[in-house]
C-alpha cells in the first residue's frame, strides 16, 4: 500500500477558525498513526480574497499548538512548491486537455449577461438558474459559436473563462469514508468554473484536484462545506483520467453554536465571550481585534484536546487525551456525521484538568507575569510562591485566575464584604479576636499543620462555635467570605502579618 498523504489546504483569507484548526488535527492524527505525511498547501488562487498575514498566522497558530507539517511552504519538501499562486504554470496544461476533449469549453459571457440569464430564468420560473445543460446552449460560449469566432475572440484578447461540461441525469457517487455512499444527480451541478483568463489562474476546484493529484494525496479530510463540491471534484478525476488514484474523502462535521443552532461564527464567540480562533488576530483592514485561545489562557494541549474531542471521540467514556493518545486511537470511523457543538463549559473544565497536571513550579512560572501584571514585588520566595499557586489551582480554569484567588496572600484586605460583616461580625467579635490575637502572639510554632489545631483548641477551650471565630477571621485576613484554609493563609503571611491583619479589621469594623 501506498504511503497515507494528507493536505491541511486553507485559503488565507483571514485568521484560521478553529474549525480549521480541528480539520488540520484529525489529518495530523491520520497521517500519524498510519506513519504517513502530513502536508499544508496554501490555496491562494483567489487574489480578491487574499488577507495580507493570513499564511503567517496559520504557521504560527500550529506551531504554539505543537504540530509540525511534513511538508510546506515553510519547511519545504519534494512536492512543492506549496503555495498555489507559486504552482501558476502547472495548471493551464490540464485545463487545455480538458477542452481538447471536449470536457470543458470556453465562455464569453459577461457578468451582466450572466445576471440577465439568471433574471431571465427567474421570470420564465426556471427549475434551476444554473450555468449548466439546460442553459449553456443560449450562452455565449464555445458550444454555441463557431470554431472561427472563438479563434477570432481568443486572439483579440477578449476575456473568457473555461467551463467544466457537465452531462445531465448522471448519478455521481461520492465514496465518503464518514458518510458512506453519497449519490447526487449530475443536473444539481452546474457547468463551474475552471480557469480565468482574467488573472490566468485556475479556480479552486481544478487547483486542488490537480495538486492533491500531482502532492500523491491518498486521503481528503475536509469540512462538510466542500461536500456539496465533492461530486464536481469526482468528475474532474474522471475527466482527468486519475481515478484510481482518487483520494478517498471524508467531510467532517460542522462545529456549531453553543446552543446547537447553526455553524460557530465570530460573533457567537464575541457574544458568548469565548474565542473562535487560536491566537490574537488583528483584521488588517479594520485594525479589530480578535482574541484568540492562546490570549483567553487555554493551553496548546488543551486546546487541542479540546478540539479532538468536538466531532469525535473513542467509543469510551474517556475525555482526557495525549497528543500521543489521539495520534494511536483517532480512526475515521469514530467520527460523527452530526455537528458538534462547542461548549464554553467543557472547554474551561478541559483547562482545569490540563492545569491541574502541571506541577507548582512550571505554574508559577507561568503565574509571575500576572503577578507583575498586578504590580506586586514578590515579597515571597520562590518555594513560597510555589505552595501558594499549589494552594489555590484546585479552584481556578486559567493561570490568571490564580491572581484572583490569591491576592490576599500578597496584599492585605483594604475593605471588608458589607455582607459577610452584616451577617457575622457581632458585638462580641472585636473582644473574640482580640484574645484570639493575644495567644496567637505568642505561638512560635507557625507551620500550617500546627494551626489548624492551634485554632481548634482555641475555640474548643474558650467554648466559641466553630462559625463565630472562622468566619470573622476570614473577614480580616481575606476581606471577603472566599480564598484557602485560614492555617494555610496564616502560615504564608507570617506572624506579624496575621496580626496586623486582625487588628486593622478590629479597628476599621469596630464592635
Ligand atoms: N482551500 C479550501 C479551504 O479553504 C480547501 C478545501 C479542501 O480541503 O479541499 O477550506
Amino acid at each position: 500500500m501506498s504511503t497515507i498523504r494528507v493536505r491541511f489546504a486553507p485559503s488565507p483569507t483571514g485568521p484560521l477558525h478553529i474549525g480549521g484548526v480541528r480539520t488540520a488535527l484529525y489529518n495530523y492524527f491520520f497521517a500519524k498513526k498510519h506513519g504517513g505525511q502530513f502536508v499544508l498547501r496554501i490555496e491562494d488562487t483567489d487574489s480578491s480574497r487574499f488577507v495580507p498575514g493570513a499564511e503567517e498566522y496559520i504557521v504560527e497558530a500550529f506551531k504554539w499548538l505543537g504540530i509540525q507539517f511534513d511538508e510546506g511552504p515553510h519547511v519545504g519538501g519534494n512536492y512543492g512548491p506549496y503555495r498555489q499562486s507559486e504552482r501558476k504554470e502547472m495548471y493551464r496544461k490540464y485545463v487545455d486537455e480538458l477542452l481538447a476533449q471536449g470536457l470543458a469549453y470556453y465562455a464569453f459571457d459577461t457578468p451582466e449577461e450572466l445576471a440577465a440569464m439568471r433574471t431571465r430564468l427567474e421570470t420564465e420560473k426556471a427549475p434551476s438558474l444554473q450555468y449548466d445543460a439546460s442553459t449553456r446552449m443560449t450562452m455565449r460560449n464555445s458550444l454555441t459559436m463557431s470554431r472561427d469566432e472563438v479563434k477570432y475572440r481568443l486572439r483579440g484578447g477578449e476575456q473568457y473563462v473555461v467551463r467544466i461540461k457537465i452531462e445531465p441525469n448522471e448519478t455521481i457517487v461520492v465514496q465518503d469514508l464518514i458518510r458512506g455512499e453519497v449519490a447526487v444527480n449530475s443536473s444539481l451541478l452546474d457547468d463551474k468554473v475552471l480557469w480565468k483568463s482574467s488573472d490566468g489562474l485556475p479556480t479552486y476546484h481544478l487547483a486542488n484536484i490537480v495538486d492533491d493529484h500531482k502532492m500523491k494525496i491518498t486521503h481528503v479530510i475536509r469540512g462538510e462545506e466542500w461536500l456539496p463540491s465533492a461530486p464536481l471534484h469526482v468528475l474532474l478525476y474522471r475527466y482527468l483520467g486519475w481515478e484510481n488514484t482518487m483520494p478517498k474523502f471524508s467531510h467532517l462535521p460542522l462545529l456549531l453554536k453553543p446552543d446547537g443552532n447553526g455553524k460557530l461564527s465570530k460573533r457567537d464567540g464575541d457574544k458568548l465571550g469565548f474565542p473562535v480562533f487560536p491566537l490574537e488576530w488583528t483584521d488588517p483592514k479594520t485594525l479589530e481585534i480578535s482574541t484568540g485561545f492562546r490570549e483567553m489562557g487555554y493551553f496548546s494541549d488543551a486546546t487541542i484536546n479540546i478540539l479532538a474531542l468536538l466531532g469525535w471521540n473513542d467509543g469510551t467514556e474517556q475525555e482526557i487525551f495525549s497528543i500521543d493518545d489521539l495520534i494511536s486511537k483517532f480512526s475515521l470511523d469514530r467520527v460523527s456525521k452530526h455537528g458538534a457543538r462547542f461548549d464554553v463549559q467543557k472547554a474551561a473544565w478541559f483547562n482545569h484538568q490540563y492545569l491541574m497536571k502541571k506541577s507548582n513550579e512550571v505554574l508559577t512560572d507561568l503565574f509571575i507575569p500576572f503577578m507583575h501584571a498586578n504590580a506586586v514585588v514578590p515579597i515571597f520566595e520562590r518555594k513560597v510562591l510555589e505552595k501558594i499557586v499549589g494552594l489555590v489551582k484546585e479552584r481556578v480554569n486559567f493561570v490568571h485566575e490564580i491572581w484572583s484567588q490569591s491576592h490576599f496572600f500578597f496584599v492585605a484586605p483594604t475593605s471588608y464584604d458589607e455582607t459577610v460583616v452584616k451577617k457575622r461580625w457581632t458585638p462580641e467579635t472585636p473582644e473574640i479576636l482580640g484574645k484570639f490575637a493575644e495567644v496567637l502572639e505568642k505561638e512560635s510554632d507557625f507551620s500550617s499543620e500546627h494551626l489548624e489545631q492551634f485554632m481548634a483548641n482555641f475555640i474548643k477551650s474558650n467554648n466559641y462555635n466553630m462559625g463565630q471565630v472562622m468566619n470573622c477571621l476570614r473577614l480580616c485576613l481575606v476581606g471577603e467570605a472566599k480564598g484557602a484554609h485560614l492555617n494555610d493563609i496564616m502560615a504564608i503571611i507570617g506572624k506579624d502579618e496575621s496580626l496586623r491583619r486582625i487588628q486593622t479589621a478590629i479597628i476599621k469594623i469596630g464592635g
